[in-house]
């Protein structure tokens, strides 16, 4: 191919992908809505967080143009990776999400570039993460706490992650202590094979009792895909989407 050719298939290539995010933005948002009025709550209460883990940083860049700020990734890495390669086309106003697993040893790296953890569940990652945060606050990597929600477990099985609900209110008490942290609600993702209504309802009963003790806890990130409309109804502020908007995932296992 010519130089000429081949920019030319990579300007094609680009007007492709960007018409497909865009129709899959546009469903989506529409969905949401719908949601929205299904259950007599406010559009602008339930934000949309795009799900780009295995893909590319240039897809990522796409839903910049397409208006969109926070993004949602679950490897630290392939974090890490996209966030230095767009930091270099200088996108403003991008904030990240860490919404996948969290390892101990991974929690400075996720300090310096992530805007909002989902994940975090044992009293030794937010320990860590408080020590990340504070060292990426002393080095310019970052101005503000990390903004964290308690992945709680909804069926009280440790070994998928989450706290079990009877540990969350010390957990809770930990995180709004901890000076570079900022505790801003729940997460959840509800057990394999469990019905998502009734697994809803149970986040929405501990979020209930968190805000009784902690009134500024108010995110709830709840929703995916496949039960996003379930999360609303029971109060999700955020939804976690990935394959409704960015297409099936080459690996689906993260
Ligand atoms: C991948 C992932 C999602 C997105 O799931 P989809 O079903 O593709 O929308 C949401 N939350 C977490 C924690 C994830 O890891």
């Amino acid at each position: 191919m010519t130089a000429g050719a081949e920019t030319a298939a990579v300007s094609r290539a680009l007007a492709v992908r960007t018409a497909e995010l865009s129709g899959n933005l546009s469903g989506l948002l529409a969905r949401i809505d719908a949601a929205c009025r299904g259950t007599g709550r406010a559009a602008e209460t339930v934000r949309l967080l795009p799900v780009t883990k295995f893909f590319p940083a240039s897809d990522v860049a796409i839903l910049h143009r397409l208006g969109r700020r926070e993004f949602g990734e679950s490897r630290e890495q392939e974090a890490a990776a996209k966030v230095a390669a767009l930091r270099e086309e200088d996108l403003s106003g991008i904030r990240w999400h860490m919404i996948g697993r969290l390892q101990r040893n991974k929690a400075r790296a996720v300090a310096r570039w992530a805007q909002t953890v989902h994940s975090v569940d044992s009293e030794r990652l937010a320990t860590a993460l408080d020590a990340g945060a504070l060292a990426a606050l002393e080095a310019g990597d970052r101005t503000e706490p990390v903004r964290v929600l308690l992945q709680v477990s909804l069926d009280d099985d440790p070994s998928r992650g989450g706290v079990a609900s009877g540990d969350l209110a010390a957990l809770a008490e930990q995180v709004a202590a901890a000076p570079g942290l900022c505790l801003s609600g729940l997460m959840a993702i509800p057990p394999l094979g469990a019905e998502s209504d009734a697994a809803f309802a149970r986040l929405a009963t501990l979020h209930t009792r968190l805000l009784a003790d902690h009134p500024d806890a108010t995110e709830l990130s709840a929703g995916m895909s496949g039960d996003l409309e379930s999360a609303i109804e029971h109060g999700a502020t955020v939804v976690r989407v990935g394959t409704a908007l960015m297409g099936a995932r080459p690996i689906t296992s993260a």
